[in-house]
This record gives structure tokens, sequence and C-alpha cells, in this order.
């Protein structure tokens, strides 16, 4: 931390932060300029007490952190790309992967029949939502349980490892006994105990990020896991809430780069939530690639029109092989290895 005192401090004053940093178990180092004198506050600012609270001292200016607030998660703490085995797929380190399925498990034949098509197509995990955090209660709330049993069924038959998402800390259990990776909503990326109890399940987990969570919370959210014992986590940009409503969200291309180059956690893309709009879908996943990352989470739909959740922005199956066509050789640009598809010669 760097403690700026307000010109004309005196001495009496100096000492009295001098004392404050100390009680704090920092070093304090003082740098007397020709006007002001500066405070270098020497310690691990993520492990002692905030020194912010000083500001509230009259003679002090400003208090600026120097250290980011994020540790497991940062490049610097691991600078090679974390790579995470899901059911024989690595997430990570150089490999692309695409999450497919549709937003809400509906039926059994729905289910099944998106599983089969979307790994015909070259996706490597499926995902489907049993538990579903609805913004309106009137709307489809998933199957639940019953959602889950589906869900183990398309993985039966097809072998694909299921992406499936947890609302609730009781519900974990449940779910990880089924999941193959644990999905965290936007609504609940800043949810502690859901983070903590996700965790504890050993399970990989894919955050997405807050619709109005910056790069850092984001990040930190994804801390809380690591120091909850579980370093297994996939970062999932899903769009962020701005002043543009031409799309539903508006994707933070600038985030995925961002997260790459902070952090050595696998970055995935839904370009479907971003988009909310099936005809923007494949535009924002050539951005995803383009930016750096590691794979998509799609939504997919044999019959998006009759579709129970999220039906205007499911691609149907014909697209979603366009997608996948079109993205072999965009990742392969980007020095990657596009997991389940065939690398153009
Ligand atoms: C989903 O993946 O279906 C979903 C609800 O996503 P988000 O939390 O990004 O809205
Ligand atoms: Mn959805």
């Amino acid at each position: 931390m760097i403690i700026v005192l307000k010109v004309g401090t005196q001495e009496a004053e100096i000492q009295q932060v001098v004392d404050a940093v100390r009680k704090f178990d920092y070093e304090p180092r003082l740098i007397r300029g020709v006007e002001r004198t500066v405070i270098a506050c020497v310690g691990d600012e993520r492990m002692h007490h905030t020194l912010e609270s000083l500001i509230v001292l009259p003679q002090v200016e400003s208090v600026t952190p120097v250290q980011k607030k994020f540790k497991l998660v940062s490049r610097e703490y691991q600078p090679s790309d974390t790579v995470i085995d899901v059911a024989g797929c690595r997430l990570g380190g150089g490999t692309f992967h695409v999450v497919a399925g549709p937003c809400s498990v509906e039926t059994r034949e729905q289910t099944l029949e998106t599983a089969r098509l979307v790994k015909a197509a070259g996706a490597t995990l499926f995902r489907g939502g049993a538990f579903k955090p609805r913004t309106s209660p009137y709307d489809f709330q998933g199957l639940g349980r019953e959602g889950l049993a589906l869900l183990r069924a398309a993985r039966e038959e097809t072998g694909l490892p299921l992406v499936t998402e947890v609302m609730s800390p009781q519900d974990v259990d449940m779910v990880a006994e089924v999941a193959d990776v644990l999905q965290i909503g936007t609504r609940n990326s800043q949810n502690v105990p859901l983070l903590a109890a996700c965790a504890a399940s050993g399970k990989p987990i894919l955050l997405k990020r807050g619709m109005a969570g910056l790069v850092d919370e984001w990040l930190l959210a994804a801390e809380y896991i690591c120091v909850h014992g579980n370093n297994k986590v996939i970062l999932c940009e899903r769009g962020i809430r701005t002043f543009e409503h031409a799309t539903r969200n508006t994707l933070d291309v600038g985030a995925v780069a961002v997260a790459k180059k902070e952090s050595h956690l696998p970055v995935f893309v839904d370009p479907s939530h971003a988009a909310g709009r099936f005809d923007m879908v494949i535009p924002l996943a050539r951005a995803a690639v383009a930016a750096g990352a590691d794979g998509l989470l799609v939504e997919v739909h044999p019959d998006p029109a009759a579709a129970l959740s999220d039906g205007g922005q499911q691609l149907k199956p014909k697209q979603f092989a366009q997608l996948m066509a079109e993205l072999a050789p965009l990742v392969q640009v980007m020095g990657k290895r596009l997991a389940g598809g065939t690398t153009p010669g």
C-alpha cells in the first residue's frame, strides 16, 4: 500500500500514521518529498489487515493498494496454463473444446436427440440445465432431479461428460453425483456459500462471470473456490449488462483477453447468452476464438421455436454444424487444436 500524506503534515502526525501502519503489521518506509511525505507500506496486502481504513485520518490524502487481491488464480503464482481433466477431456492448455446442448432439459427425446447431434457435430461435452435460474418466477424453472436423470441417460448413451448448473449449496451433492462439471451461473457468481460448497465437491467448476461483475470480482470468485481447495475452475464470460440492447448482453471480448493474461485458468465464452439471438451466436463465437478463448458453451435445441427457455438464442442442429465447421480453421490460426473436430489440412 502507498499512503500519501497531505501537504504540510507535521512530524507528530506523520508519526501517528507510521504507528498505525506498524500496528497492522506492515513495515513503513518514509519517502520525504519537497512538499509531501509518502509512506510505502511493505507487507502482503492479501494476508494482512487492509490499510485502506487509514483514509479516515485527517492528514492522509490517499491510500492506494499496489498488489492484486487475487493470488492462486494469477499467472504470477502459476505461469503455465492450468489443464483440467474432465473424464478424459483436457480443458485449457492449447486444446479448444465446445460444450453444447439445450438451455433446459425438457424431455427425454429432446435431451437425447440434442446430445446425439451435438456429439456428431464435434462437441466434446454436453450441457443442459435441470435447475434453471429464471428471472421470472412464472417462467419454466427446470425439471430438477428428473432433469438430472435425463442428463445421466444422455451421458450413458453418448459418453459426453456433463456440464449442468447448481443453484444452491444444499443441492451440490445431488447435482455432483451426475455432473462432471458444476456450472455456477451469472446470478450466483458471487454467492460465497455456493462457491464454497461447489469447491468442496472436488468437481471441476464452470464459473460464469456476473452480469454486472468486474473482471477482478470474477477472478476473486474463482479465488474463493481455489482457497477452498479446488483449483479446477473454468472461467466463462457470458456477456455483461450495458446500455446496448441490440444484443441481450454485451460480449466483453476484452475481458477474455484480460482473464487469459491475468490468470492461468481456462477461459470459455458463452456466445448464446451474450447474444440472446441465434443469428449473432456464430459471429460472437468467432470473436471469442480470436480473443484467445479456450472453448465455448453453446445452446442448441432440435426445435428452438418449441423451447421452454431461451428459444430465441438456441442454434438449430444445422446452424450448430455450421459453427463447428467454421471454428476449425479459426482455432488452428490461433495455434490451438479443436477437440472432437477435424484439423483442416
Ligand atoms: C445457462 O447457461 O443456461 C444460464 C442460465 O446462463 P447464465 O447464468 O449465464 O445466464
Ligand atoms: Mn439459457
